[in-house]
């Protein structure tokens, strides 16, 4: 499916420099091409084999890949780079993506960039999905000009990507940033990572749609789109089902608040898309739980660049990586 704007490749012409970013998500893959500041040329989306074998996801990221490189072609763009965000760890050296996740069961202990870089010969950049949606925006959305943002993701799960001092932040294994599984009660709900009581198990979509179908077993909703209409029309469960939401989220992120110290905290994914108010009642709860040398001068704002993020981010990643590497760009 084609969603963006052919024009713009005239407009773009061939001084800058383009890349294929790919974002591999467990319903859909979305991919499209930009320069490095941002100009998309085209987008597109196609389905995820989710239960396939690894070497089947591989074979799709790479049509995905040859699509857009097909379609600069025909364009006369030139593509230097490709980047990819994909769930579970990944270490960003090699490109190796060590951890798994449930949405993608076969999808674990894959050499992604080595694979990719074989079947494209182009310069391949692979990295969590998390991390490519908060160098996302911080590149070109939400976070721009600002060195010191933590990105929080609300949706089925929650992802986090922390960039300080305008790098991404991974840890000692590539496998830091899992904001959604910091626990916030030690005996609480069980997680699939293992872990107890984490908070995406409180604050995530899923757990607001559980929640609010166990309070309302005679109605149950499949989206929060669907909670948020009940909590405009002042339905009850909806309305406890939101205010818990609010706490909830607030209190992961008034950790985030204490810890980081950052600049600015991002709140995208599919919950955040009910509007600005949610994320200012977030905001207010946050601070008024943090404490007040953290939390004094930080901005709590909504993504902007919404289900881009994560192809773009690994666009921007791919093209700067390859600066930082080769001096090109
Ligand atoms: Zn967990």
């Amino acid at each position: 499916m084609d969603t963006g704007n052919s024009n713009r490749a005239e407009e773009c012409g061939q001084l800058k420099t383009y890349a294929v970013g790919i974002d591999l998500g467990g319903t859909a893959i979305k991919y499209g091409i930009s320069n490095h500041e941002g100009e998309i040329v085209q987008e597109f989306t196609r389905p995820t084999q989710a239960t396939a074998p690894a070497q089947t996801i591989l074979d799709d990221l790479a049509d995905a890949a040859r699509h857009g490189l097909e379609y600069a072609g025909q364009h006369d763009i030139p593509i230097k780079a490709i980047g990819l965000g994909t769930p579970g760890a990944v270490q960003v050296d090699t490109g190796f993506l060590k951890g798994s996740t449930p949405n993608l069961p076969a999808w674990k202990n894959v050499p992604i960039r080595d694979e990719l870089m074989k079947r494209l010969a182009l310069p391949v950049f692979v990295d969590n999905d998390a991390n490519m949606m908060a160098y996302g925006e911080y590149r070109l959305g939400a976070g721009q000009n600002v060195p010191n943002v933590v990105c929080v993701t609300l949706g089925t799960g929650i992802g986090g990507g922390i960039v300080v001092e305008g790098k991404l932040f991974r840890g000692a294994n590539d496998a830091g940033s899992e904001i959604g599984h910091m626990s916030i009660c030690y005996n609480g709900r069980p997680c699939p990572c293992g872990g107890i009581g984490c908070w995406e198990r409180y604050a995530s979509a899923t757990a607001m749609i559980e929640r609010y179908n166990l309070l309302n077993p005679e109605q149950p909703v499949q989206s929060t789109i669907t909670i948020f209409e009940r909590y405009h029309q002042g339905e009850e469960a909806a309305a406890t089902v939101v205010e818990e939401e609010i706490q909830y989220a607030a209190v992961g992120v008034a950790n985030v608040i204490n810890i980081f110290n950052p600049q600015r905290i991002i709140i995208g994914g599919g919950v955040s898309e009910t509007g600005d108010w949610f994320v200012e009642r977030i905001a207010q709860a946050a601070k008024g739980r943090s404490m007040v040398a953290a939390a004094e001068g930080v901005q709590i704002v909504r993504a902007s660049l919404g289900n881009k993020a994560g192809w773009l981010g690994a666009a921007m990643f791919a093209l700067d990586q390859l600066r930082e590497q080769i001096g090109e760009v």
